[in-house]
């Protein structure tokens, strides 16, 4: 039996850096407060409590009095860092560089053009795209879907925006729906201006997933419920290999999944740690060997 695991699953540069700052701060025995979930993995979450980091919500904020808040890689709207400075809360910001040239991007844009439409395509109420539409004054409009992307008014100059970590087919489909709905009504898409803004770390892990499904018999997903990138990515699996399975943690393996496997995969998503993969490798191993 081979079980072996996708060498590009894993955090991507934002993730390993915000973790390596939240692990740097707790061994330094700084108090260190974690706005927010600091990845979407339950099990990372965990292990980053046991070192120290707490983990914290909006209504906690202020009883930090005057301590530190770590800003994770979605990052936040400006209203954030003004409530810290307000509180005198020091900010550790672990924003990707990535969502942050985003947010520059958009922000500018919203100058230039206040009476623009500005579009962010992604899910409504995430973390990242709060962060987005915080750049416009909450001006922004977030849509999921194509229903969304048809009730836009496109007699306005509009500028889309994806999440970083949309799905990629599904942004492309819904910029050419957009241009080709005003080049129908008004004969041209001069108003529209699609920006592709998904991370490169998830849109390239999609070739390469295409072929880590194709190679084994069963594939086993490893990610959370809360990780936009996790279900994009499994759909991907799922469309590749049939005997493709979500798990969240090692205890979710079924052993009959695997009952005329003689192959299998394991993959994870940008926010699903390598040690936890190893874990699963190790749990299906013996799962088999009984
Ligand atoms: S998926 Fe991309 S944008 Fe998001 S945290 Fe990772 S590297 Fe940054």
């Amino acid at each position: 039996m081979k079980v072996e695991i996708d060498k590009y699953a894993g955090f991507c540069s934002g993730v390993i850096k915000a973790i390596g700052m939240a692990e740097k701060y707790s061994a330094d025995g700084f108090e260190i407060s974690c706005l927010g979930e600091i990845v979407h993995n339950s099990q990372e979450e965990k292990r980053l409590n046991s070192l120290g980091m707490k983990t914290i919500g909006y209504n906690d904020f202020e009883d930090l009095n005057g301590k530190r808040i770590l800003i994770r890689a979605h990052g936040e709207p400006p209203e954030t860092y003004e409530k810290a400075k307000e509180l005198g809360i020091e900010i550790i910001d672990a924003t990707c560089p990535i969502v942050l040239n985003l947010q520059r991007k958009i922000k500018q844009k919203y100058i230039e053009n206040p009476e623009c439409q500005i579009v962010i395509y992604g899910k409504k109420g995430h973390a990242e795209v709060n962060g987005l539409v915080g750049q416009t004054n909450g001006k922004a409009i977030v849509i999921s879907n194509m229903a969304e992307a048809n009730l836009l008014d496109l007699t306005k100059q509009t500028f889309v925006f994806s999440q970083t970590t949309s799905n990629n087919n599904e942004y492309e489909k819904i910029g050419e729906f957009l241009k080709n709905k005003s080049i129908e009504i008004f004969g041209n898409d001069d108003n529209i201006v699609i920006y592709n803004t998904i991370c490169p770390s998830v849109k390239n892990r999609i070739p390469k997933l295409k072929e880590f499904c194709k190679d084994f018999d069963v594939i086993i997903f490893v990610s959370d419920e809360k990780s936009s990138n996790g279900k994009m990515l499994f759909s991907v699996c799922k469309e590749n290999n049939v005997n493709s399975f979500f798990i969240s943690s090692p205890d979710e393996l079924e052993n009959s999944w695997f009952s005329d496997a003689a192959t299998v995969g394991v993959s994870g998503g940008t926010s699903t740690p390598l040690w936890l993969m190893e874990e699963v490798r190790n749990k299906i191993l013996k799962l088999l060997t009984k």
